[in-house]
C-alpha cells in the first residue's frame, strides 16, 4: 500500500525524562538524514539498524541546532506500522518535541492523525481490527488484570477463537453448497446431522464468549460503586483504608454543577470506582446532599451499593431509607463499629435484606476488609477468572457483533432442524460469517474503522 510518511509526538504532553518524535513511511530514513547530525555518523542511513545514535536535530534551513537526541531507524517490514520508522529520542518537555515536529514536517512528513500508526499496522496486515483495539485497552488500563486481558488480546487470544469460529461456519457453507451443488448425491439426513452439529458447538462457543462480557466491562469500566450510610457511620474511614492498602486512580469528570471525583481502586485485581467520593469526603451524607431521588438515580447506574451501617447504636429512620435504597441494587451491608458495644445484629438487617451479604467491620481494626474484598471478588467473578489462559470479550462492538452472530447461528440452527431449504440456512450461515468477520476487521467498512481509530490517541 502506498502510503505518505506520517509523524507525530510519542510520547505524553508536560515535563519529562525524554520526549519522543515518531516517523513512519517510506521516506522516513529520508526525513532523517536531512534533520540529523551524528557525532559519529554524519547521516542517519549510514547508521546500523535499531542502532541508537547520538548528535544532533539541526534546521536544514537555519543550520541551527534544536535540540541533542538519540535516534534510531527500523526498516521495514518488522516494525510497528511494517513502514520503515524513525524515532527521535529527545529532551521532555513540550518544546523540544515541537520544534523537532515541525522540523520533521517541513522536510516531507505529514501530520499523523490519532491512531494511525496503529491503523496502518492493521491496514497494512501485521494485526488484526481486534488487536488493535487492544492497543488502546491497555493504554486505558486501570489495573493489572484490564492490562493483562488486552496483553493478550493484542497477542491474539480473542482473534483465534474468532477465526476458529469462521472457519467451522465456512465447513458448513461448505457443506452446503455441495449439497446444493449436487443434489443427486442424497446425503441429506447426514448433512442436516452434521450441520446441526457444527452449528451447536457455534452457538456454544459464541455464548461462551458472551458469558465474559460482564466481566469484561467491569475489568474495563470498573465497578461502579456508591457507599451509602448516614453520617458518622464510618464511610470515609472505609474509603480511605480501602485507598491506604489498594492503588487508585483519580479522575476528574467535569461535571454540570461541580467536578465529581471518581476514584479506581483496584481491589484483588477489580477496579472499584467509586462515584461522587467527593461528596462522601465533603458533606458526609450523599442523601443528605443531593436528596433521595437523585441518590436513586445515582445508585440506578450503579453497579453496586456498600451500604454502613453503625452497630454500636439502633437503626434510625435514616438507616431504614438507606435499606431501601440497596434493595434495589446488589449491594452489600457493612455493619460497622463492631468494636464497641453491639446495639444491633445482623440479623437486624437480614430481615429486611434477606439475599444481602452482611459483613461485621471495624474500620478502627480493620476487622472484615479482607472479606469485603473477597466477597467483591466472588460476587462479580465465579470462580477464578483465568487471565492468562482465558479470553475476556471487554468491548462493546465485539459484544454487539457476537450477539448478531448468535441470532444469526441460532436462526440457521432452527432452519437445519426444521430441514428447512438450504438457501435459507446458507443465508444465516454467511450474515453469522461476516458478523464474526466484523471483530477481527476482515468484513468490515472503512468507516467504521475510521471511527474505531479516531478514539487512539496521537502518536500511537
Ligand atoms: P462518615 O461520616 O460515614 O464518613 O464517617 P467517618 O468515617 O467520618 O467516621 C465517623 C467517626 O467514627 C470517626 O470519628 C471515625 O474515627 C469513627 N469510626 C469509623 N469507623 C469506626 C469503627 O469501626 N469503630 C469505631 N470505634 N469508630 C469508627
Amino acid at each position: 500500500m502506498d502510503m505518505n510518511t506520517i509523524a507525530a509526538i510519542a510520547t505524553a504532553p508536560g515535563e519529562a525524562g525524554i520526549g519522543i518524535v515518531r516517523i513512519s513511511g517510506k521516506r522516513a530514513v529520508e526525513i532523517g538524514d536531512k534533520i540529523f547530525k551524528g557525532k559519529r555518523i554524519s547521516k542517519l542511513s549510514d547508521s546500523k539498524q535499531r542502532y541508537l545514535n547520538y548528535g544532533y536535530i539541526v534546521d536544514p534551513k537555519s543550520g541551527e541546532k534544536i535540540d541533542e537526541v538519540l535516534i534510531v531507524y527500523m526498516k521495514e517490514p518488522y516494525t510497528y506500522t511494517t513502514e520503515d520508522i524513525v524515532e527521535i529520542n529527545c529532551h521532555g518537555g513540550i518544546i523540544s518535541v515541537r520544534r523537532i515536529l515541525e522540523i520533521v514536517l517541513e522536510n516531507g512528513a505529514t501530520m499523523a492523525e490519532a491512531g494511525e500508526f496503529t491503523k496502518r499496522a492493521f491496514l497494512n496486515g501485521r494485526i488484526d481490527l481486534s488487536q488493535a483495539e487492544a492497543v488502546i485497552d491497555l493504554i486505558s488500563a486501570k489495573t493489572d488484570i484490564s492490562f493483562n486481558v488486552s496483553l493478550n488480546q493484542l497477542e491474539g487470544s480473542l482473534s483465534k477463537e474468532i477465526s476458529v469460529l469462521r472457519n467451522k461456519v465456512l465447513e458448513m457453507l461448505a457443506h452446503i453448497q455441495a449439497s446444493i451443488d449436487f443434489p443427486e448425491h442424497d446425503e441429506e439426513y447426514a448433512t442436516y446431522q452434521q450441520l446441526k452439529e457444527n452449528g451447536e458447538y457455534i452457538l456454544l462457543k459464541i455464548q461462551q464468549l458472551l458469558d465474559t462480557v460482564y466481566a469484561g466491562k467491569i475489568l474495563r469500566e470498573g465497578l461502579k460503586t456508591v457507599i451509602l450510610g448516614k453520617p458518622n457511620v464510618g464511610k470515609s474511614s472505609l474509603l480511605n483504608r480501602v485507598l491506604r492498602e489498594n492503588r487508585s486512580i483519580v479522575t476528574d469528570i467535569p461535571g454540570t454543577t461541580r467536578d465529581i471525583i471518581e476514584e479506581y481502586v483496584n481491589i484483588k485485581g477489580i477496579p472499584l470506582k467509586i462515584v461522587d467520593t467527593a461528596g462522601i469526603r465533603e458533606t458526609d451524607d450523599i442523601i443528605e446532599r443531593i436528596g433521595v431521588d437523585r441518590a436513586k438515580a445515582l445508585i440506578d447506574k450503579s453497579d453496586l451499593i456498600i451500604a454502613v451501617f453503625d452497630a454500636s447504636s439502633n437503626l434510625t429512620k435514616e438507616d431504614m431509607e438507606i435499606i431501601k435504597l440497596a434493595s434495589y441494587k446488589k449491594s452489600i451491608v457493612l455493619l460497622n463499629k463492631t468494636d464497641l458495644n453491639n446495639k444491633i445484629c445482623s440479623q437486624d438487617i437480614k430481615k429486611h435484606l434477606p439475599d444481602t451479604k452482611i459483613i461485621n467491620t471495624s474500620m478502627i481494626t480493620g476487622t472484615g476488609i479482607e472479606i469485603l474484598e473477597n466477597t467483591l471478588k466472588d460476587m462479580f467473578f465465579t470462580g477464578e477468572i483465568k487471565i492468562k489462559e482465558d479470553v475476556i470479550v471487554n468491548n462493546v462492538r465485539h459484544r454487539d457483533q457476537l450477539l448478531k452472530a448468535k441470532e444469526n447461528i441460532e436462526d440457521a440452527l432452527s432452519a437445519v432442524i426444521s430441514e428447512l431449504s438450504y438457501d435459507l440456512i446458507e443465508v444465516d450461515l454467511k450474515n453469522c460469517w461476516e458478523n464474526l468477520g466484523q471483530i477481527t476487521g476482515e468484513t468490515i467498512g472503512e468507516d467504521l474503522i475510521d471511527k474505531i481509530f479516531q478514539d487512539f490517541c496521537i502518536g500511537k
